[in-house]
């Protein structure tokens, strides 16, 4: 039931009922709940993006460290207390926005469960310079009346933008079924003259009847290609198609977390799985004796080794594969990990990785996870395999929204497994 609150009185409707769980609408709030706060955001009944806003930040942390608990007792059979990091301040927190355009040129989000895009005035999650730009681009579209992708016709231009931001610099990708935006220079003028940060306007051009956020071919309209941050005192370059972590206050805060678990010392061997643009890799590779970083998107692999060299870093090297590849065959080539630090996507990692990680018999596995249900299945073959949860630590990356993300310390308990 989406709009309640824990504690409040409503009336509802029920829409379905399923064997253990069903959904419902609230009708009518008879007694307001007292976590209840009014939502800071006026798009926040149409946009569902921040489905606890309407929840007092320190119960958004207790919801979300039960979330967290609950997926490792029930889907785990796990029984951990979790710790919570939240944010001091919890809001324009994002360091990546992407929006669609409306028909008439208008930037916004999807409503839910449907493609039409209603309008915004500006997001509370995103950095305030997005806002910005994304007006910018918007007015470029209204004035000289460029068309707007339509997906159903598969016509129209313009798809939507795709805006990074770092401790540095912003990068403004535009995605658009054309080899070429109208009046593109002009447009160039307006987004640079916003803030000296701006860096690089990437076109991307998206041919393709596909929802994919961006196509595959990216042209450099002004600046750079490649995007500079600082995260744990190391510098990288990201490139527009590579993951990089949205939040960048918490992220530290996970990484340091995830490194103090990981306990590592100068003979070890580190293996980072789905290593993404090697950030964790690169931290640990500050005290470890080899790091072994590994991920399936070319172009984070490219910038993870770019980002060694950037920073001196020479005791780590990088594979571009998919896990359940490149772990099994590295392990039987003789790669002997101490220490195993994986941070799989939501649908978390699978039998073949996770087979091949037992079978090196690390002490330690730290797992970095933004999905507590796949996070509880995997923990739960580890635990069936000579390992046990010591703890985990939830780390509050996405205020306001349901998602969280959370590291568990797992260590070997049995070796003759
Ligand atoms: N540890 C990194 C990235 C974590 S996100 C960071 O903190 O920035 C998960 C990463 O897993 C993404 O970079 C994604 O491209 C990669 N990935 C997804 N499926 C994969 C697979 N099957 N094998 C290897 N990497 C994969």
């Amino acid at each position: 039931m989406p709009q309640a609150v824990p504690g409040d009185e409503v009336e509802l409707l029920v829409l379905k009922t399923n064997k253990n769980y069903g959904f419902a609408k609230v009708t009518d709030i008879i007694a307001p709940s007292e976590l209840r706060v009014a939502p800071p955001c006026e798009h926040f009944e149409k946009c569902g993006g921040c489905q606890l806003m309407t929840v007092d930040y320190s119960s958004q942390l207790d919801f979300k460290k039960n979330i967290v608990r609950d997926a490792l007792l029930r889907l785990g059979k796990i029984d951990l207390e979790p710790d919570i990091i939240g944010m001091d301040c919890p809001e324009r927190y994002r360091n990546k926005m992407v929006f669609p355009f409306a028909p008439d040129g208008s930037w916004g989000f999807y409503r839910q469960r449907s493609h039409d895009v209603i309008p915004l005035s500006d997001c509370l999650l995103g950095d305030a310079l997005i806002t910005e730009i994304m007006n910018a681009i918007s007015n470029h579209i209204k004035k000289h009346n460029i068309s707007v992708y339509d997906e159903t016709a598969h016509k129209g231009i313009m798809r939507r933008a795709f805006l990074r931001t770092t401790d540095k610099e912003i990068m403004v990708v535009i995605s658009a079924n054309s080899d070429n935006i109208p009046r593109g220079d002009e447009l160039i003028s307006s987004i640079t003259a916003i803030s000296p940060k701006i860096s690089s306007i990437i076109l991307n051009i998206n041919k393709k009847r596909t929802n994919l956020v961006l196509g595959d071919k990216n042209v450099t309209l002004w600046g750079k290609d490649v995007l500079s941050a600082t995260l744990c005192g190391l510098s990288y370059e990201i490139s527009p198609h590579s993951f990089f972590q949205v939040n960048p206050i918490q992220t530290e805060k996970l990484y340091g977390k995830a490194i103090e678990l990981a306990d590592i010392s100068e003979n070890d061997t580190v293996l980072d799985i789905y290593c993404g643009i090697g950030t964790i890799s690169l931290t640990a590779a500050k005290t470890a004796k080899a790091v072994v970083g590994v991920e399936i998107v070319p172009e984070a692999i490219e910038n993870a080794k770019e980002n060694a060299k950037r920073n001196g870093i020479e005791n780590a090297e990088f594979y571009c594969s998919a896990a359940e590849d490149i772990v099994p065959q590295l392990i039987k080539d003789g790669t002997t990990p101490d220490i195993v630090i994986l941070d799989p996507p939501r649908k978390g990692s699978d039998e073949k990785t996770l087979s091949a990680i037992v079978s090196a018999k690390p002490k330690r596995i730290v797992y970095v996870s933004c999905n507590p249900a796949t996070l509880a299945r995997d923990a739960q073959f580890l635990v069936e395999n000579g390992y046990t949860a010591k703890s985990v630590t939830a780390v509050d990356m996405f205020p306001h929204t349901v998602h969280i993300e959370s590291v568990t310390l797992l260590v070997q308990t049995d070796s003759s497994i």
